[in-house]
């Protein structure tokens, strides 16, 4: 109801686009051909507003993935809210009933949303105290893998994908899908998204080695020796996440295949990002889709 309320058709989502793209009274914006600020105004049957003077066209939805889609802008606006509702998500299959769209639609749609909106990679490095952990996703069914091996245990532990997480501690998270598990991607990845200035916490995995290097400190967690948390020296913000973010994994969606985890992934780090925002994230997931 309140969603329908204020978006009650496509012509309501176009014209809140309009109005946050282009011209937030409704009708006045800079026109590029007359070079000042003119009167524009709609196109009857097209989703272009006017130059009242020239008639230069303004297209409101160029350059966002609602663009020459087949589904309505309406269905667009209405999947932002629902999945903006959930607290731990909502499926392709869920999707499909709730709006009628084909499976194939409602799969693209999230899609595009968890890959284009909830990406984060380009913001603002981390910084504080910072917690680096890593974990792998996928393979076998747990059942299985109880009863096995150590032999057959190893082999099935290289076709995980490996997931490093990365925690300002009372802040943000960055996790990124790596292609293997070697140090160079893990040290890369730090170097790319957490500031100098941070400390830097992981456990004693040999991979960490020398990572403090360039930053205020790096300081490690004996996990061998059974030791989890030895006063602030813990990593314990960044497994909390990961925790998290598996069981919404396991639960909602049961299975992602590697091609697709980054994008699961995003939408967990997306909603652990805004946990504390005032301004509601399906107003947030609709400026991102603006701009
Ligand atoms: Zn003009």
């Amino acid at each position: 109801m309140e969603f329908m309320r204020e978006f009650p058709d496509d012509a309501a989502c176009l014209d809140w686009l309009w109005r946050e793209r282009h011209a937030p009274d409704g009708h006045t914006t800079f026109c590029p051909k007359c070079d000042r600020s003119r009167r524009f105004h709609k196109v009857a049957d097209r989703p272009a507003w006017d130059c009242d003077s020239c008639g230069y066209h303004l297209h409101p939805l160029a350059g966002t993935i609602f663009h020459k889609s087949s589904t309505s802008l309406h269905l667009w606006f209405y999947t932002m809210f629902l999945i903006s509702q959930t607290r731990c998500g909502i499926s392709a299959k869920q999707l499909e009933r709730e709006l009628g769209v084909t499976y194939k639609t409602a799969w693209r749609m999230f899609n595009l949303i968890r890959n284009q909106l909830m990406d984060e990679s380009d913001g603002e490095p981390l910084s504080g105290d910072v917690e680096v952990d890593e974990t792998y996703v996928g393979g076998k069914p747990r059942a299985y893998q109880s009863r096995t091996s150590h032999r057959a245990r190893v082999g099935r532990t290289w076709r995980k994908e490996t997931v490093l997480g990365l925690v300002e501690r009372g802040g943000r998270v960055k996790v990124v899908h790596l292609p293997d598990r070697g140090g160079v991607g893990i040290k890369a990845t730090i170097h790319e998204h957490v500031l100098p200035e941070s400390m830097i916490f992981t456990d004693e995995w040999p991979v960490y080695h020398g990572i403090g290097t360039g930053y205020l400190g790096h300081r490690r967690i004996q996990h061998k020796a059974k030791v989890y948390v030895d006063g602030d020296n813990h990593t314990q913000t960044v497994e909390g996440f990961f925790g998290l973010a598996k069981n919404g994994i396991r639960a909602v969606y049961h299975a992602v295949s590697a091609k697709w985890l980054q994008g699961y992934l995003n939408e967990y780090a997306w909603r652990y990002n805004r946990r504390f925002d005032r301004e509601p994230m399906f107003t947030q997931l609709l400026e991102r889709a603006a701009h």
